[in-house]
């Protein structure tokens, strides 16, 4: 059975159904909203809600829903169906500009970081006509920001959105003062490679914390986990490509184009990458493609985990952030240029990344800050805590001769040829591929390699926007300013590398002498969660994202908030799942099987047989289980102690309650290892790793 690729996007209101179903003049407008941010007029949306309608009817709709992304890293929306009644007890279906373009959810139970008390809950779905419309499950999808009855942001979508303005803005004051009079936007594109689990279905359900927390909280290394490097783009198992192939056909049919599928480092990991978008559309495409995940595996009798450390010892999963600007007059503004003055350019906008990422790397770092990602930055399988930059040898040489008013590297074998004096001219250098950066340069994009598994990509693009839209605006201000257009911009390239040179680093990340060097060089080392979102309380941070209009101040210290209410909440929801499995199911399953050997020793002493080593075993399994009884009731004693205000409360979250979950599964996967397969409660982790 293959693929009949004339269904690609088949459940997309997309542009060529635009063009088809709506009215020449109604298309034109829509169209100047989609690509200019124009405001869509109330007649028109009539228009385009009733072909819309049509459409899905069609299609075999019957509602549709305003589908918003609340700050829980998942999609939210409550679905309307069509139907007005009319007055012989018949309904018709009715679809109008104003539901369209508006909805006002009751949505008082989302996160919103005090913005929004339960006595003024309104919120407000608007119409994002840029993310095109699509159907699922019977349902019509209207992608729509989401934000408080004073306009605040309550959503992940509203500041994306934002900060797309500012770096497109900024962007093009840059290019007009390099003479380019075509481009009218510039577009953040990202192409989000994603990695995820798959296991038994069946055995997922025997784990309550899989089931729960998305995570094993308990479990012995598996005698074999991925040291034998046999799983890393290996053969695909059949129940797998099974699996990925009704996935790329969902994904295909809404117009999300899965392009790349393999297996991943760690036993039963993969990984999907779809080809690059624009970021609004690649955030909102790969929330669809989560959610897909989930419900094709649950369909195969699989589950998927996208938690970014499902099992201890082996690889946890990342997102790798694939991100570049490009212009409507055809330009990758991140591809190094083809003469010396499009190389200049193309150094000029690297500047502007090497100057935000130094200057805001923990907002950066924050911005790939999600609970589980704790345990895999800075664990030697994902880029460290630390951000920095990988440029390649080539790339970063060429910066230091600029900065040291160097004469062009002459020497016919090196790749860089300088045709005119201080411009050099590029070649794209693939030859390195460092893979233990967090930023690294990949020829014409940066790869930003921290973002969790589970997350949004949204916040991280945020970030990355805001702050280079800033460095560029900085730039822009001195070369609109400038006598000297050449001088001014070697300078700026100078001062970039003298100022900010430190955030540049093309070594190993992953040693402990880059922990220590950056240190040395100042860089921070917000080591989790709780560390890295005092990012949106720095007033730097603050001023950079008001500046241009992304968050304010009040949205900033909302967001904090939110960040620790939800480390609070996994964390408590983690301690009383482990509570569960101790006190139901791990020491009951270990008294049973103590018991059994002491009966067996007791006979044997009958038989007149003494043996030393089932008492031994006896003595040892018994003094676990008294440990972790005792370990599983100071959990739950500490839970009751939790400070109550959010800050001081995390830390303890982190300090305290997950600490001692930590030392209580040292325990558990001890007895684990010593107790015999019938009697362990739950699948372990040889099961759910080597049985797909
Ligand atoms: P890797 O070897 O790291 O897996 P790939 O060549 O497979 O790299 O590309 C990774 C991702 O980068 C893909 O999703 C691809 O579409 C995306 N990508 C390529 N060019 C751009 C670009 N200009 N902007 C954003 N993403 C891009
Ligand atoms: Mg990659």
């Amino acid at each position: 059975m293959s693929f009949d690729f004339s269904n690609f996007g088949c459940n997309v209101f997309n542009d060529s159904v635009m063009r088809d179903k709506l009215p020449k003049a109604t298309y034109k407008e829509l169209r100047k909203s989609i690509d200019n941010g124009v405001p869509l007029k109330a007649e028109i949306a009539d228009v385009v809600a009733e072909a819309m309608k049509d459409w899905a009817l069609k299609k075999g709709a019957t509602h549709f829903t305003h589908w918003f992304q609340p700050m829980t890293n998942i999609t939210a929306g409550k679905h309307d169906s069509f139907i007005s009644p009319i007055d012989d007890g018949k309904v018709i279906m009715e679809f109008s500009g104003k539901e369209l373009i508006k909805g006002e959810p009751d949505a008082s139970s989302f996160p919103n970081g005090g913005l929004r008390a339960t006595f003024e809950a309104r919120g407000y779905t608007v119409w994002d006509c840029t993310s095109p419309a699509f159907i699922k499950d019977g349902t019509l999808y209207i992608p729509t920001a989401f934000c408080s009855y004073t306009g605040e942001a309550l959503d992940t979508k509203t500041p994306l959105l934002r900060s797309m303005e500012a770096v497109s803005t900024q962007a093009l004051r840059i290019l007009r003062t390099f003479g380019n009079k075509t481009a009218t936007r510039v577009t953040a594109t990202v192409g989000a490679e994603q990695e995820y689990f798959l296991i038994d279905r069946d055995l997922y359900e025997k784990r309550l914390d899989l089931k729960i927390c998305g995570r094993t909280l308990i479990g012995a290394k598996p005698p074999k986990g991925q040291e034998m490097d046999d799983h890393y783009f290996g053969r695909i198992r059949i129940r797998v490509a099974e699996y990925m192939r009704q996935l790329d056909e969902e994904l295909w049919k809404l117009g999300i184009t899965s392009k790349t599928k393999h297996n991943e480092v760690a036993p039963a990991q993969h990984e999907l990458a779809p080809i690059f978008d624009s970021v609004n559309i690649a955030c909102d495409h790969n929330q669809l493609t989560m959610e897909l995940m989930r419900v094709v595996a649950k369909k195969n009798n699989l589950a998927c985990l996208l938690h970014e450390k499902p099992f201890a010892g082996v690889n946890g999963s990342g997102k790798h952030n694939n991100w570049s600007l490009s212009t409507d007059d055809g330009q990758n503004l991140l591809e190094p240029g083809k003469n010396p003055y499009q190389n200049i350019q193309f150094l000029t906008f690297l500047s502007a990344i090497i100057t935000a990422v130094d200057k805001h790397a923990d907002l950066l770092r924050m911005s790939a800050a999600v609970v589980g990602n704790d345990h895999r930055l800075g664990a030697n399988e994902a880029p460290p805590a630390i951000i920095s930059i990988f440029l390649g040898e080539q790339l970063t040489s060429i910066l230091e001769s600029i900065a040291h008013g160097d004469k062009p590297n002459q020497n016919p074998t090196s790749v860089l040829q300088m045709g005119v004096e201080t411009l050099p001219k590029l070649q794209k250098d693939d030859s390195d591929r460092n893979r233990t950066s967090p930023f690294a340069f990949t020829g014409n994009k940066f790869e930003f390699r921290m973002v969790g598994s589970s997350a949004s990509i949204a916040r991280a693009n945020v970030v990355l926007n805001t702050i280079v839209a800033d460095s560029l605006m900085e730039f822009a201000e001195r070369l609109e300013k400038t006598k000297d257009f050449d001088k001014e911009v070697i300078s700026i390239i100078r001062e970039t590398l003298e100022k900010h040179g430190r955030v540049i680093f093309n070594g190993n990340n992953y040693t402990d002498e880059w922990v220590k060097e950056a240190e040395k060089r100042g860089l921070p080392n917000l080591k989790d969660t709780v560390e890295s979102a005092a990012a949106y309380l720095r007033p730097e941070n603050i001023e950079v994202l008001g500046k241009h209009n992304v968050l304010s101040e009040i949205e900033c210290r909302a967001r904090y908030d939110i960040m620790l209410e939800n480390y609070i909440k996994v964390i408590n929801i983690e301690a009383n799942t482990l509570i569960e499995m101790l006190k139901r199911q791990i020491i009951p399953a270990s008294i049973k099987y103590v018991g059994e050997i002491a009966n067996s020793y007791n006979d044997l002493i009958k038989a007149g047989i003494e043996n030393q080593e089932i008492k031994a075993l006896t003595a040892e399994l018994s003094e676990l289980i008294s440990k972790i009884s005792i370990m599983a009731n100071e959990l739950e004693e500490l839970e009751t102690k939790q400070p109550t205000q959010h800050d001081i409360q995390a830390e303890y979250c982190r300090d305290v309650l997950f600490a001692k979950m930590n030392e209580i599964r040292t325990y558990v996967d001890k007895i684990e290892t010593i107790t015999n397969k019938q009697n362990w409660p739950m699948p372990s982790y040889t099961d759910l790793l080597h049985r797909v």
